[in-house]
């Protein structure tokens, strides 16, 4: 009801009628104005005499409808017809002449005239009833030509995230394969699935993993070139085109950007988000000369990414460790030698509490040096050791020496500060792990106080039921759990409740930014006072200026480490820095 009263308005006619009166003859123009002032219609008319002045009126002014002549000083009603055709002029034309030839008739009609209206049988109302009708007309065929354009936007975008949908981005990868067949040109496929969104949408509701998908397909149409395709497949399922990209380095460089856009927190309903994103990338033709073994592949690679929890796999690269120098060699081969040939070792930061100055804890921070490979970062292969066994041993032998240096340090007079060790997120699923590290700890004389192990949160929130009762039982023996990253991941306060955390680490994404941006300076002071009331430590990771420092105690965070406090150190330096200190 209430649409069909909206569309009656939409095609009635306006209230002042804008009409052109196009005729060389000047009495008969005059007829014409005579003629309508006696309708019941208002109308403003203006005339001109020629073709050419008609079509520069109707480009320049909005019209309503133009009653035209056949036979101009000029030209032809015929010539100004085309000409309004090729200007795209859309308002309606009525022929008013004394020209009756059917074949006439004929030619206009096909070149879009509304009405037809001969001269001599002209008369007020049928004059203003052809403009009422070609009004109605008009408006009809508008609506009808967006409703098209609509249908056609639906049919070929994704309602939701603005982004090309399944059926243009098939079209598009078609016509790709097409141009490069054609010259010879090379370009890369990304398939892209979002990490966390099943967790958002389980825990927060469809709403929120609307949301989310939103924000993501704003995202990558702001980091997109024109000529790049990113569609929405379905789901959290997205795929790029990146035309012109004919290196697999151009293809890696731009997934990193992708990546990166991701890993921007997100705020969705109240919670802040980091979802992350795999990529899978292939290169046509070297990984699919045709659409579908093209997709087929940059989906497997894309798998593969995450089964390696890598941002990014290249397809027929899976498993290599990226910064390889050779590149063929996987990394596994690696880190088997370096256990056996103790090329793996501990660094130490302090974690201070920021007003007073005291040394609370001491974090043990992996570190590889490769006779092959060089320096690794702990984020580079933990990773490829977490998809083996080597990781259990990976855990045990931090754990040991880790404990082994703490009892070191307290042999030589440290007071009972205990060590913080970053624990893999597989190890959650060993339910034999609390008693092993308790082992540990009573074999050295320790206490389980002396040990804090920090999982980040992302590891948690995908966790099953196996991680809650193994992290239930360390922390009910005593020993600290700590959430490391937390912010950067899925943020949510239900973990703290269900587990007894002692600790949480804000991620140094926040840390960094918190002079720039306000909205992460809310989310650490709002992190802050809900760890309080929570009675959960909250320390401050990544503290590089004293600025940020200060700002931070401002905000109720009075833990912290950072290299502003002190830089990883080896065993012995840090014992010297923390006299230094003490
Ligand atoms: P994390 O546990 O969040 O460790 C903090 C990281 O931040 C360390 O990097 C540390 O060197 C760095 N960092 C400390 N202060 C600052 C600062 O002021 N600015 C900046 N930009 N960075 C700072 P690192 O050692 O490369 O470790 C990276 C991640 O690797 C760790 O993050 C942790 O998740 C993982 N990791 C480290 N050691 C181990 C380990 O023994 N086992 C496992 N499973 N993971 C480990
Ligand atoms: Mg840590
Ligand atoms: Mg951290």
């Amino acid at each position: 009801m209430q649409a069909d009263e909206t569309d009656d308005s939409d095609i009635s006619a306006p209230k002042v009628i804008r009409l052109l009166v196009v005729d060389d003859d000047d009495v008969d123009r005059e007829r014409i104005r005579r003629l309508l002032s006696r309708a019941q219609s208002e109308y403003e008319i203006l005339d001109v005499g020629s073709g050419a002045e008609a079509i520069d009126m109707l480009l320049a002014t909005q019209l309503d409808c133009v009653l035209l002549d056949y036979h101009l000083g000029d030209m032809t009603g015929t010539d100004v017809l085309r000409r309004i055709n090729a200007e795209g002029i859309v308002t309606p034309v009525i022929m008013v002449t004394g020209v009756g030839d059917e074949q006439l008739v004929v030619e206009t009609m096909r070149l879009g005239v509304y009405d037809y209206l001969p001269k001599k049988k002209l008369s007020g109302k049928l004059l203003s009833d052809a403009i009422e009708a070609s009004l109605q007309r008009a408006a009809l065929e508008q609506r009808l030509a967006e409703m098209q354009q609509k249908l056609e936007r639906m049919s070929l975008y994704d309602e939701l995230t603005g982004l090309p949908n399944r059926n243009l981005f098939f079209d598009r990868l078609n016509q790709a394969i097409l141009n490069a067949e054609r010259k010879g040109g090379r370009f890369a496929l990304l398939m892209m699935d979002l990490n966390l969104f099943k967790e958002v949408n389980d825990t927060l509701g469809h709403e929120a993993g609307d949301e989310v998908l939103a924000e993501i397909g704003s995202r990558f149409r702001q980091i997109s070139r024109k000529s790049d395709t990113i569609a929405r497949l379905g789901g959290d399922e997205f795929t790029s085109i990146l035309h012109g990209v004919d290196s697999i380095e151009g293809a890696v460089s731009i997934a990193r950007k992708i990546i990166a856009a991701v890993n921007e927190p997100l705020a969705v309903s109240g919670n802040v988000l980091q979802v992350g994103v795999s990529i899978g990338i292939a290169v046509y033709p070297s990984h699919g000369d045709e659409a579908s073994s093209l997709l087929t592949n940059a989906d497997h690679a894309m798998y593969q990414a995450k089964r390696n929890l890598s941002d990014y796999v290249v397809y027929g690269e899976h498993a290599r460790y990226p910064d390889a120098a050779s590149g063929s060699v996987p990394v596994s081969n690696y880190l088997h030698k370096a256990m056996d040939e103790k090329e793996l070792y501990m660094m130490y930061q302090p974690k201070i509490n920021l007003v007073s100055g005291a040394v609370v804890g001491v974090e043990s921070l992996l570190r590889w040096r490769s006779p092959e490979l060089g320096r690794v970062c702990p984020d580079q292969f933990i990773p490829f050791a977490e998809r083996s066994a080597l990781i259990e041993r990976i855990t045990f032998a931090t754990i040991a020496m880790s404990l082994d240096q703490l009892s070191a340090w307290q042999a030589q007079g440290m007071p009972s500060v205990p060590v913080s060790v970053n624990l893999s997120a597989r190890m959650l699923d060993d339910i034999g792990l609390p008693d092993r590290v308790l082992h540990e700890l009573e074999s050295r004389g320790l206490q389980p106080a002396d040990l804090i192990l920090e999982i980040t949160e992302t590891a948690l929130a995908s966790s099953k039921a196996r991680a809650k009762q193994v992290l239930t039982a360390l922390a009910a023996a005593g020993v600290g759990i700590s959430i490391d990253d937390f912010g950067s991941g899925f943020t949510s306060f239900r973990y703290i409740r269900d587990i007894d955390i002692s600790e949480i680490k804000i991620d140094r994404l926040f840390v960094k930014n918190l002079s720039e941006e306000t909205r992460d300076i809310s989310i650490v002071r709002s992190i802050a006072s809900l760890s309080e009331s929570m009675d959960v430590r909250v320390v401050a990771e990544g503290i590089e200026s004293k600025q940020n420092w200060r700002l931070l105690t401002e905000l109720g965070c009075i833990h912290g480490q950072g290299f502003c406090i002190s830089q990883p150190l080896p065993a012995e330096q840090f014992m010297q820095w923390y006299r230094a200190a003490g």
